[in-house]
């Protein structure tokens, strides 16, 4: 038997096997995401949308660099609402769409290097027996169908300082998939309620996610408060001197974060999977399936369309594909 074949057969069985676990496990809605411990961050002030444009065209101190850590092909009705009127207009069926796993390397001349994501770990280029994503959740979710180019440790083998921070943009396996590879001692930043949120398909996804955070200190939680200019759900002055932001963009999962960064070129906007796909930003169309609350989900990205049609020049980096 090829290995294609093999591993066509072993996904037949792993959507089947999760089809019949699913259904079991449909009534449970008490299940969180992730087991992992979290307290509150002392990292960012609360601010708003206000202060933040009105500084966020002036060049910044921090340099961004995006890095496609691997190539991947995962459902289109997932990644863009189809059942949008402008999907239906264009035509746009179901099947497997090609993204991209990123993490963005953010560097600050005082606080160092922080990155936003993970990319993925180097045992999913060489070692895949032992990824975090693995099992049969990963096969169901095309893992096989995973190429990975740029796995988080060989780029940070090759920095010449240490990395001082991860901020995840939300708790999804493909964001925390390259966290084996990031020192247990770093700390790791996340949204509001991210491993507190419960669902049924969490019993399935729960262990990859921890696995990848494996046996770190308790994840760091944003302390959001309302946006006093009522934009984004929340504001925060990540290292309280207007360089980086965090916008709390809730719907895809409750604790999304947004940032922007402020680079000698103009501002970086990093969207997490607020928009997942080139499509969907461009027609204004939320994700699909895979997010948690459909209506907030429309009104994270109305804000953040709004926002990068306010500053044109901000170069805008998309969940899962690039925009240019
Ligand atoms: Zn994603």
């Amino acid at each position: 038997m090829t290995n294609r074949k093999f591993s066509r057969r072993s996904r037949f069985i792993a959507v089947f096997a999760l089809a019949a676990v699913g259904a079991a496990t449909r009534a449970v809605t008490t299940w969180p995401s992730s087991r992992h411990a979290a307290e509150a961050a002392h990292l960012g002030t609360p601010s708003s949308t206000g202060a933040l444009e009105a500084v966020i065209d002036q060049p910044g101190p921090l340099t961004v660099e995006t890095v496609a850590s691997a190539d991947w092909q995962i459902d289109r009705s997932g990644l863009i609402n189809l059942k949008h009127p402008k999907a239906q207009a264009a035509g746009l069926k179901d099947g497997l769409e090609p993204i991209q796993i990123f993490f963005h390397a953010i560097h600050h001349p005082t606080r160092g290097l922080f990155i936003v994501d993970t990319g993925v770990e180097n045992a999913l280029a060489n070692d895949r027996e032992h990824a975090a994503l693995r099992g049969p959740v990963a096969s169901a979710a095309h893992v096989d169908l995973l190429k990975a180019n740029a796995p988080l440790g060989q780029w940070l083998s090759a920095q010449h300082e240490p990395l001082e921070g991860v901020l995840l943009t939300h708790l999804h396996l493909d964001h925390v998939s390259g966290m084996p590879d990031v020192p247990s001692s770093v700390p790791v930043f996340v949204g509001p309620g991210e491993t507190s949120e419960h669902g049924g398909m969490n019993v399935l996804t729960q262990p990859i996610i921890d696995r990848a955070l494996g046996d770190r200190g308790p994840l760091q939680t944003f302390q959001f408060s309302r946006d006093p200019s009522g934009v984004f759900a929340g504001v925060l002055d990540v290292f309280g001197d207007g360089s980086l932001w965090a916008l709390h963009v809730p719907g895809h999962t409750p604790g999304s974060v947004a940032y922007v960064a402020r680079t000698a070129k103009g501002p970086v906007l990093l969207t997490g999977d607020a928009s997942h796909t080139a499509w969907g930003w461009r027609n204004g169309v939320e994700p699909g399936t895979f997010s948690d609350d459909q209506k907030a989900s429309v009104e994270s990205l109305k804000q953040l369309e709004a926002l990068a049609a306010r500053h044109p020049g901000m170069s805008v980096r998309l969940g899962h594909q690039a925009l240019n």
